[in-house]
Parts: structure tokens; sequence; C-alpha cells
């Protein structure tokens, strides 16, 4: 229970990889602060589920996060609840997929909202309060496209570079101050949002769901494998521990070597 006693704030927490942060980040014994849509149920299913394994106190915040007031309330108000927050993962993200010449101004708007400006009102709100108390974890979920490109992501890859930016200065701005700042980069991980990816491929290639998910990881992932959603929740969970006080400004890839290319 390396975690006890701290407190987490995770946006994107109901859906695929933000879901498995929350529970890794549970499993060490913070209390949780979960953002993310989803209906009444489901969220208060998720809200008993991890109260029961973790025994940890858990809420939901209402936000959407594409509006900057927004995010600014949603830390507010988990600060009011909660007393102050000790670690911040800046993790919900949307995708579009449209060449740069056809990219829809709202789809850009929107990823770039959510995927980029989100973080930086959530770090600038909760900030202060982590410098008082010299301990700190800011983890970005950016993504493999924060460090290369790829064709028809626009505004993705523009968003990711920024966040692994954001990353950085943060960094540089809180060093030896007792918070770190990170970025995490994942590869191909089966979540509903490549889900939709897979869907496309399947639609467009008239092929078959097994040829599309082969098709999807061969073109970049030479592991062959999705990265489990799991496996960036433990690499996250180790960033908040004692044992990474000295990661930080770091963009770590779980891609299956495919920025190793
Ligand atoms: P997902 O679609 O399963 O989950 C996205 C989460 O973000 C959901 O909880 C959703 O409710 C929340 N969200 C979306 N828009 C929101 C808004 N406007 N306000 C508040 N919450 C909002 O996606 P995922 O695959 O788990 O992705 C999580 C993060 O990981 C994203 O930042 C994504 O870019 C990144 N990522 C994913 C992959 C992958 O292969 N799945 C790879 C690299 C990086």
């Amino acid at each position: 229970m390396v975690l006890g006693g701290k407190r987490a704030l995770i946006t994107g927490a109901t859906s695929g990889i933000g879901l498995s942060i929350a529970e890794e980040i549970a499993k060490q014994g913070a209390d949780i602060v979960l953002s993310g849509f989803g209906t009444v149920i489901e969220i208060e299913a998720l809200k008993q589920r991890l109260h029961e394994h973790y025994g940890v106190y858990v809420i939901h915040i209402a936000a959407d996060l594409s509006i900057g007031e927004q995010c600014r309330m949603l830390a507010e108000q988990a600060q009011r609840e909660l007393g102050s927050i000790d670690i911040l993962i800046n993790n919900a993200g949307i995708q579009h997929v449209a060449p740069v010449d056809q990219f829809p101004k709202e789809q850009w708007d929107a990823v770039l909202a959510v995927n980029l400006s989100a973080a930086f009102h959530l770090i600038a709100s909760l900030l202060p309060s982590m410098r008082r108390k010299r301990y700190g974890r800011i983890i970005n979920i950016a993504s493999v496209h924060g460090l290369v490109g790829s064709v028809n992501k626009a505004a993705y890859v523009a968003a990711k570079h920024g966040l692994v930016g954001l990353t950085k200065v943060t960094a540089l701005e809180t060093a030896g101050s007792g918070v770190t700042c990170n970025a995490i980069c994942p590869g191909w991980v089966l979540t509903p949002l490549v889900e939709a990816q897979i869907l496309q491929r399947m639609e467009e290639g008239h092929i078959s769901r097994e040829s599309a998910e082969q098709r999807l990881l061969s073109d970049k992932q030479p592991s062959g494998e999705f990265v489990l959603p799991a496996q960036v929740g433990a690499l996250a969970a180790f960033l908040c521990s004692d044992a990474a006080a000295n990661i930080t400004g770091a963009s770590l890839p779980i891609d299956g070597a495919w920025t190793a290319q």
C-alpha cells in the first residue's frame, strides 16, 4: 500500500486505460476522484467495486473536459471534497482520423481541448497545493504519437506532441520541489478508442476482425501484441512511488518497440 493516505484525480477513468490506472492506484491504497463519462449505473458500480476491493474512498465528479472552466471546476471540487490532490493523471483523450486538408475544424478544436488543454488547466489548478505539500505526481498519458507521427492524425499527433512539451516544462519548473511530471507514451492498447479504428479498417477493407487487428499491429508495433491497459496502470503506479522520485520530465514509451524503429 505504497500510496496509502494519498489522493489521486484520474481523468478518463471510466473506460480503457484510465480505468486500469484507477484500479492500480487504488490497489496501492490511494483515495480516488474519478472523472469521465458514463451512465449513473456504470459509475456507481465502478465506485463500489474500487471501494470494496481496495478499501479506498472513491468519488466521481462530472465534468466535460473539452471546456476549460469545467476543468478548473473539477480541480476545485476535487480539492474541496478530498482536502487536496497529490496525484494527477491526465488521461482523458479522444481521436479523430482524417487527412489534414479535410480535417473538420470542430474535431481539431475538440481533440486539442480534451487531449492537451485539459491537462494544462488541471496542472495549473493543482500544482500550487502540491508545491506547498512538497509532494506531487503528475502523469500525462500521451502516446507514441507524442514522439512520432502517423498519417491522418493531425490533431491527435499535434496534441500529444504538445502534451510531451507541457510535461517537460512542468518538470523543469517543479524540479527539486518534491513534484514530478512525466508522460507515458503507449503504442496500441485495445480499448474503445482503438476499437473504433479496428471497425473502420474492417469496414473499409472488407476484412475480418482478426485481419484488421493483425494489420493494425503489423503496420507499427513490432511485438505484434496489444499493450494491456493494466501494464500502463502498473507503470503509472510505479511513477507515483518513492522509487520514481527522480524520474521527471521523461516521456516513457510502452509500445512493443514501435518507436525503436
Ligand atoms: P477510451 O475511449 O477507452 O477512454 C477515454 C476516456 O476519456 C473515457 O473515460 C471518456 O469518458 C473520457 N473522456 C473523453 N472525452 C471527455 C471529455 N470531453 N470530458 C471528460 N472525459 C472525457 O480511451 P483509451 O484508449 O483508454 O485512452 C485513454 C488515453 O490513452 C487517451 O489520452 C489516449 O489518447 C491515450 N492513448 C491510448 C492508446 C490506445 O491504443 N488505446 C494509445 C496511446 C495513448
